[in-house]
C-alpha cells in the first residue's frame, strides 16, 4: 500500500491553499468537525480498506493498493 500526492501539481496546489485557508479542515467539505481535519476520517477508512484504490475526496492524495 502506498499513499502519494496527486501527480497533477495544479490540484495539489489548489487543495493545499484551501487547507491553509481552513486551518487544516478539508477544503471540499462544509462541516468543520474533527473528522474533517486532513487526513480526514473518510480517507483514513479508505486507507484501512484493503479493497480501496483511488483518490481521497479532494484528490490531494492517491492510495495505491498492493498488487495481489
Ligand atoms: S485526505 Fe483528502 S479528502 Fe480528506 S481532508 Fe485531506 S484533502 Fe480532504
Amino acid at each position: 500500500m502506498k499513499i502519494t500526492l496527486n501527480p497533477d501539481e495544479k490540484v495539489v496546489k489548489i487543495v493545499k491553499e484551501g487547507l491553509k485557508k481552513t486551518g487544516g479542515y478539508c477544503p471540499c467539505r462544509r462541516e468543520r468537525t474533527p473528522d474533517n481535519i486532513c487526513m480526514c476520517k473518510e480517507f483514513k477508512e479508505q486507507i484501512a480498506d484493503p479493497d480501496f484504490e483511488g483518490f481521497c475526496h479532494c484528490m490531494l492524495y492517491f492510495k495505491e493498493r498492493n498488487g495481489d
